[in-house]
């Protein structure tokens, strides 16, 4: 969060990429590939989910490790602590620990699937937030999630708000938010967070997610309680069956969302969670006119180890 208040003191918006571990072998080389194109669009980070339960784990820590360690990217390592062993938190830290990560995205992850009531270590985010600082001190930055739109969970968003605090006050640095498309509800929920006490220090990511296709817009959208402002339904469905219009579309509603956001002043940065997609992140960068242009690309970039282990 140093790094990002410096930036923004220059009055440049930051933005981050987050990543899913492939399931397949050609899966994982498709995705180094991406995030090497991707790595010229200057991110100020990148992160990699952690699978609920521990699934692929293994595979989140060697990309944790490749990305900060072998090719000196800022990465976070997503962490979720329910449905989990203990040892295998510990193992995920030690390892992001030595690969030279700093940043942890502290999560609870699915919920318990049996209550073990009183003494279970880990039941809420907040309580691998004061682990980790327990164990490491200041070592990791630890980012949490926030919900604007509440989740299935709870959908009252303002009831996440104090537990919201709660995450910050165990040692909680920066928030990245559940993805949303309507620039009035993130912008009263932040003021609402800041009511609440949670401090400006602390800077809130606005989750974005660009419009692929329709009908994955839709899934996911609907799938993350996230509403879909009605002027964006009326422009996109009557193009709903050209991918490529709704991509330009879609690239145009995201980037004046974004843009909105940012002129508001409640936030400097934007993370994009690219489904492990590059076109249409960069779409939406582009069309917000905060990339690089390819010649001023910094010309000290270490050639990606993985390029050089696949010959
Ligand atoms: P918590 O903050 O612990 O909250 C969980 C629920 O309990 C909420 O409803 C909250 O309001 C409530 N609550 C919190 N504290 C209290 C309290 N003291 N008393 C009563 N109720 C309380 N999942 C993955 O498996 N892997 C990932 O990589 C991943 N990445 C994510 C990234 C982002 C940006 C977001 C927004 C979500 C991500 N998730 C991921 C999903 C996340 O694990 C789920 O949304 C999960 O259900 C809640 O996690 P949390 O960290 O917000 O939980």
């Amino acid at each position: 969060t140093t790094k990002l208040a410096s930036a923004h003191a220059s009055g440049r918006p930051t933005y981050s990429f987050e990543y899913f571990p492939p399931k397949t072998a050609q899966g994982v080389q498709n995705l180094y590939d991406r995030m090497d194109k991707m790595h010229s669009f200057n991110p100020s980070f990148i992160d990699i989910t952690w699978g609920a339960g521990g699934r692929h784990s293994s595979l989140t820590c060697e990309m944790v490790k490749v990305a900060q360690s072998a090719y000196g990217l800022e990465t976070c390592m997503h962490l979720t602590c329910t449905d989990m062993a203990q040892e295998k938190i510990d193992e995920a830290l030690k390892e992001a620990y030595g690969s030279g990560c700093t940043n942890i995205l502290a999560l609870r992850g699915d919920p318990p699937r049996e209550k073990t009531g009183e003494g279970e270590a880990f039941r809420y985010a907040k309580d691998l937030i004061a682990y980790i600082k327990n164990k490491y001190g200041d070592h990791f930055d630890i980012g949490v999630a926030g919900y604007p739109e509440g989740c299935d969970e709870e959908t009252d968003a303002d009831a996440h708000i104090p537990y919201l605090k709660e995450k910050v006050d165990a040692g909680g640095t920066f928030i990245v938010t559940q993805m949303c498309y309507d620039a009035d509800v993130f912008i009263a929920w932040v003021k609402k967070c800041r009511e609440a006490g949670i401090p400006d220090t602390v800077p809130i990511l606005p989750g974005v997610m660009p419009i692929q296709t329709y009908d994955s817009f839709l899934r996911r959208a609907n799938w993350t309680q996230c509403k879909i402002p009605a002027d964006w339904l009326k422009q996109l469905e009557p193009i709903k069956n050209d991918d490529a219009a709704v991509r330009e579309l879609g690239k145009d509603l995201v980037a004046e969302f974004c843009r909105r956001l940012l002129d508001s002043g409640t936030t400097m940065h934007l993370h994009f969670y690219t489904m492990n997609l590059a076109a249409s992140t960069r779409m939406v960068l582009d069309a917000l006119s905060v990339t690089p242009a390819p010649e001023t690309h910094n010309p000290d970039l270490k050639p990606l180890p993985w390029r050089q282990s696949l010959g």
